[in-house]
């Protein structure tokens, strides 16, 4: 089955909104068996939007689209699939008793424009949202189909993993594509080469290494004729390379650093706190980007001054004999922060953050340390000198390392 993904809006093609919902419909795709051929994006205009349905449906076996389906005038994705079908869309009751009830729920009249969001065209049937007031479109014409999705991915996705998959697995009679994606960090590329090499140069299941910001990935693909069958293609590959790679590996999937992080904390009941002043904070945000942080994470400091540091507990001594950006002034960021809030562990992030160097050191510069509840860990190294990419490699590395280091503690 051939697809094509339309990303609707003209914000999108202002550069003012970054499609996210094409690379998410993308991962998705694989697994269920179904080519992805063209991704487009279009604006809110009726012709092109028109063009576009009619040439998808010429060149693609289903058209996937999100966004557009709105209560405002600029909302014009319906209108483009009936133009492109010939039909007359025509309102539905039941839909706007709905959106009668919901907009009451809310206390409040359903807003007139609304009423758009309860047509229909005969070929055409409503897929629920429970995140929203915009149902989407399912449409069936000739063995082509037409799936419309409302533009928030918070509504998107779930009616994707509760609406459209179920529907296009029954559908869909093709190999599908598994993909297990293994995250590595401090070893490298030609380090991990060697001690995989055997599982590369195949074509099925196949196995891929690509450098990211959070370390080295391998990503391992197979293709069979149901999910289950490549799953189990990819068991004994991944068994080897977590047997070799295992003090490593610090995640899979889609996993990020913190959350790696703070499922290890978490697991053992145990807590954190973080002092920075490079990363600004970032590694403090991080953090807190999972939910059920708060049960681990004590708090942060974002010092970026000696005075500062010194009012948060890092020994004035320290601090008259080194550079802030040293790996001596880390260390004691880190073993203050974890004794001034009572955590299980401290992190400590300094360095150059630019644009200038300081105290004759480059920009890029970091230092990390990390106190334990048996040992410190202590990191320096250089990282490309953008504002940026200092910080989230900085954070990735600082959260990576205090995953490896709890495992360690907590061994046996
Ligand atoms: P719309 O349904 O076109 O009115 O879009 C509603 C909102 O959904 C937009 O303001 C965005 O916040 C979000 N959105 C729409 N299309 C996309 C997309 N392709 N990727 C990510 N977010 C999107
Ligand atoms: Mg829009």
């Amino acid at each position: 089955m051939k697809a094509e993904i339309l990303s609707i809006g003209t914000e999108l093609l202002m550069g003012e909104l970054t499609d996210t919902n094409g690379s998410w419909i993308a991962t998705q795709l694989p697994p269920l068996g179904i080519q992805l051929q063209w991704v487009s994006i279009i604006g809110d205009d009726l012709d092109k939007l028109t063009e576009a349905f009619t040439r998808g449906l010429d060149r693609s076996d289903v058209i996937f689209t999100t966004g557009g389906l709105g209560p405002t005038q600029d909302d014009l994705t319906r209108e483009a699939v009936a133009a492109a079908l010939g039909e007359t869309p025509t309102v539905q009751q039941e839909v706007v008793d709905n959106l009668e009830r919901y907009f009451a729920g809310r206390g409040i009249a359903m807003p007139a424009h609304n009423i758009k969001q309860a047509h229909l065209i005969p070929s055409a049937q409503f897929v629920r949202n429970r995140n929203g007031t915009a149902p989407g479109w399912w449409a069936e014409r000739d063995g082509k189909i037409i799936v419309c999705m409302p533009g928030p991915p918070g509504e998107m996705q779930p009616i994707w993993h509760e609406e459209i998959a179920p529907r296009l697995r029954e559908l869909v009679d093709e190999e599908v594509t598994i993909t297990r994606n293994i995250k590595t960090l401090g070893m490298s590329e030609a380090a991990i080469d060697e001690e995989i090499s055997e599982f590369f140069g195949h074509e099925n299941p196949y196995l891929g290494i690509y450098s990211k910001a959070d370390g080295i990935h391998l990503r391992v693909i197979a293709r069979a004729g149901d999910e289950e069958t490549a799953r189990e293609m990819i068991v004994p590959v991944e068994a080897a390379i977590t047997e070799r790679l295992g003090p490593y590996i610090w995640g899979y999937d889609s996993e990020t650093p913190e959350e790696a992080a703070g499922q290890a904390l978490s697991e053992r009941g145990l807590t954190l706190a973080t002092m920075e002043s490079a990363s600004g904070g970032f590694l403090a945000n991080s953090i807190t980007d999972v939910p059920g942080s708060t049960g681990y994470f004590k708090g942060g400091v974002v010092a970026t001054t000696k005075e500062l540091l010194a009012a948060s507990g890092v020994p004035s001594a320290t601090l008259r004999q080194y550079s802030l950006a040293s790996a001596a002034t880390a260390l004691a960021m880190a073993n203050a922060v974890r004794e001034t809030m009572g955590a299980d562990y401290g992190i400590a992030i300094t360095g150059v953050i630019g644009p200038e160097p300081v105290d004759d050191q480059p920009v890029g510069q970091v230092y990390v340390a990390i106190a334990g509840m048996k040992q410190v860990r202590q990191l320096e190294f250089r990282t490309p000198p953008r504002r940026i990419v200092i910080k989230r490699r900085v954070a990735n590395t600082a959260l990576t390392e205090l995953r490896k280091l709890i495992v360690e503690e907590h061994e046996g």
